[in-house]
């Protein structure tokens, strides 16, 4: 599994069939924070962070979902009037290519923002960093948060690809969106998929009352199942970064991929991996 035994992963991450406690049979693997909480809400860094969630960020978050689901009713609309049966081969390539395409984004953002950047820069910081900072020290905060917290951000990354595609839709000749028809259900559903890959990822956080058609969906392993999802969230945080559908975890970790990127980003810019996490991390008061 990745290079991390069962034992690794039982004491260093946070045991979420109890959520947000400190389990009593955790073996602490970092001496400077015994004695005070090492995940959960009770956590001092969770608490800073959870306060940072402002007003303003929630707006944003509401106006760029709205902006969202409207294009994708719109262009969902343009796809269906303009669907031919004899290409559905093609839309479940399409489909597949999507939902791979959009578990490597998932794993290069969330790749970027666990691993570089600090919540101290001005407004982006607080904004879109926050969030991940918050994530690993407090993992189940995410099950409390509601659909605009979860999806916001994801869905905000899809609205100028669903509007440019809109702004096709609304200029081409019938001839010219049969010929790019496969390309735009190719980025359709790629923009579906980032969109709900935070939910998933929240589902896959959620040991309680989930519904059975997503259970079975994660069994499938067709989205992130919550055992393998576990592996990222094993103390430093440095692999399984991909939350969509987590296919690709396993071969980006067997060729190194992340290593890679930042030993040369380390190289390159003196920038020690993971640092402003690992502070957070330790942060008692
Ligand atoms: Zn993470
Ligand atoms: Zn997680």
């Amino acid at each position: 599994m990745a290079g991390k035994s069962e034992t690794e992963i039982i004491s260093n991450s946070m045991p979420e069939e109890d959520p947000n406690q400190n389990n009593e049979t955790s073996v602490s693997h970092t001496p400077e924070i015994e004695g005070v909480a090492r995940w959960g809400p009770q956590h001092a860094g969770a608490k800073a962070l959870a306060s940072q969630y402002t007003f303003g960020k929630r707006v944003q978050e509401i106006i760029c979902l709205a902006a969202s689901l409207v294009l994708i009713a719109f262009n969902g609309y343009h796809l269906m009037v303009n669907f031919r049966w004899q290409n559905w081969q093609v839309i479940l390539i399409a489909g597949l290519l999507g939902m791979m395409t959009a578990d490597f984004f998932s794993g290069l953002v969330h790749w970027a923002a666990d691993t570089w950047g600090s919540v101290d820069i001005p407004v982006f910081g607080k904004a879109f960093i926050r969030p991940f900072r918050e994530h690993h020290i407090d993992p189940t905060a995410i099950t409390r948060h509601d659909f605009v917290e979860t999806n916001g951000d994801n869905f905000a990354v899809t609205v100028p690809f669903l509007a440019f595609m809109a702004y096709k839709f609304l200029t081409y000749s019938p001839a010219q969106i049969q010929e790019t028809y496969n390309w735009e259900m190719f980025v359709f559903l790629l923009a579906i998929f980032i969109s709900f890959t935070n939910q998933i990822h929240k589902w896959s956080h959620t040991y309680f009352g989930l519904p059975w058609y997503i259970t079975i969906l994660q069994d499938l392993k067709i989205i992130l199942p919550r055992k393998h999802h576990r592996i990222h969230h094993v103390s430093p945080h440095e692999t399984y970064f991909c939350i969509t559908t987590g296919w690709l975890n396993h071969p980006l970790e067997a060729i190194g991929f992340w290593t890679f990127f930042e030993n040369l980003i380390e190289k390159t810019t003196g920038n020690k991996p993971r640092d402003d996490d690992l502070a957070w991390a330790k942060k008692t008061s």
